[in-house]
């Protein structure tokens, strides 16, 4: 526990926050993308906004790994799990987010599908072992923390001869999102979002490291600083992204040196390229279609590929009408400014993947400041 303290000292933090009242230029805004999820709740749950100045504004990115898988594909999965004798696996956030029609894995689980939680990879694994006579599907989604267990789990299954298990592959890749965030301005203005620098992933950087970034710092000009994911962490990654931007440098830092090197984890890395190779294209909720932003499973593994294995039937699905889900995943809108939130929209009766997904940002705002919240839209709707 020790460790985790360290990073959540209340003196630390509090000379942490005179440093950046200090340094941040009252004459100007400072808007940085959080990408990843988990940096949008540590900021909520420690209340990291109120500890810096009212001009740096935290931009909430599509960084949720529930979130941003759309629609179509959440269909796709509640349709492997209803085929005759399959059982579907998942984690557990993705059970309750609604697709089309409000269907959720859930609600066909419900309806008698075999959907069960599991944990990892391994978990699905052992119920293929478990029930050879089944076939078992791994809903595999997420950044590239996620797509390794993914890939070992293919591997020992072509190792063990598994002839029941499979993936359903939705596994995306973090570089391609933040380039296209930055692209969105000149595909469509109306989608520009000012941004001044980014929070990099934590997780995602143990595996790919903080190379794959520079290219925001050579193309883009924006200034990277990959962040832990304690309140401290945050806090300083926030200062070291206020002195860059003051002195005029871009470059891609690491704050999180304890965990993340510039080249990343090397093992992990072979693996993925074993098993996985990149999508031409794939859709993402909210950011739409992004060349090279995914990974599909390679042919060698093709038996393993629940996309190849069993027929999947073309789907249009539509997002629920008013959720602001896909602007609030592209950083352009913020909970608040979803008519929603709070009314039709909860935890318990959720309509769009930000409310259900821990690592959601409406769950961030539904959870840490909710009466905050439903009290500024009020006052918007009075104006
Ligand atoms: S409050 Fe609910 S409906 Fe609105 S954006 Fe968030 S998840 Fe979607």
């Amino acid at each position: 526990m020790k460790y985790v303290d360290e990073f959540r000292d209340r003196a630390l933090a509090e000379k942490l926050s005179a440093a950046i009242h200090a340094e941040a230029d009252p004459a100007r805004d400072y808007n940085f993308m959080e990408f990843c999820g988990g940096h949008t709740h540590a900021i909520f749950r420690y209340g990291v906004q109120d500890l810096v100045p009212a001009n740096v504004h935290f931009i909430h990115g599509p960084g949720c790994p529930v979130c941003i898988l759309p629609i179509r594909r959440l269909d796709d999965a509640i349709e492997l799990a209803e085929m005759p004798g399959a059982i579907l696996c998942s984690y557990g956030d993705m059970l309750r987010v609604p697709g089309s029609k409000r269907r959720s894995l859930m609600s066909a689980k419900a309806d008698g599908a075999d959907v069960r939680m599991v944990y990892s990879t391994l978990d699905a694994l052992a119920i293929a072992r478990a029930n050879p006579d089944r076939q078992v599907v791994f809903l595999g989604i997420g950044f590239e923390t996620t797509t390794p267990p993914s890939a070992l789990a293919i591997r020992q299954a072509a190792d063990e001869g598994l002839e029941n298990f499979s993936v359903f592959c939705n596994h995306v890749l973090t570089p391609a999102a933040i380039r296209h965030i930055l692209d969105a301005p000149e595909i469509d203005p109306e989608q520009a979002v000012r941004l001044d620098g980014f929070l990099g992933p934590s997780h995602v950087s143990t595996v790919i490291g903080s190379k794959p970034y520079e290219f925001l710092a050579e193309k883009y000009a924006k200034p990277v600083v990959i962040a832990g994911f304690e309140p401290l962490d945050v806090m300083q990654s926030v200062l070291m992204l206020i002195r860059q931007v003051n002195d005029g440098r871009v470059a891609v830092e690491n704050q999180y040196t304890r965990v993340v090197t510039r080249e990343g984890n090397a093992k992990a890395q072979e693996l993925v390229d074993d098993v996985f190779e990149l999508r031409p294209t794939f859709e993402w909720r909210g950011l739409g279609w992004m060349a090279d932003s995914a990974l599909a499973i390679r042919d060698k593994y093709a038996r393993f590929d629940a996309e190849k294995r069993f027929p999947i039937s073309e789907k249009t699905a539509r997002e629920v009408k008013s959720c602001e889900c896909p602007a609030i995943l592209r950083g352009v809108k913020k909970p608040k400014d979803c008519k929603l939130f709070g009314k039709v929209c909860t935890p318990e009766n959720p309509m769009g993947s930000c409310m259900v997904s821990s690592e959601g940002a409406c769950a961030a705002y539904w959870t840490y400041r909710r009466a905050e919240t439903l009290a500024e839209m009020a006052l918007e709707a009075a104006e």
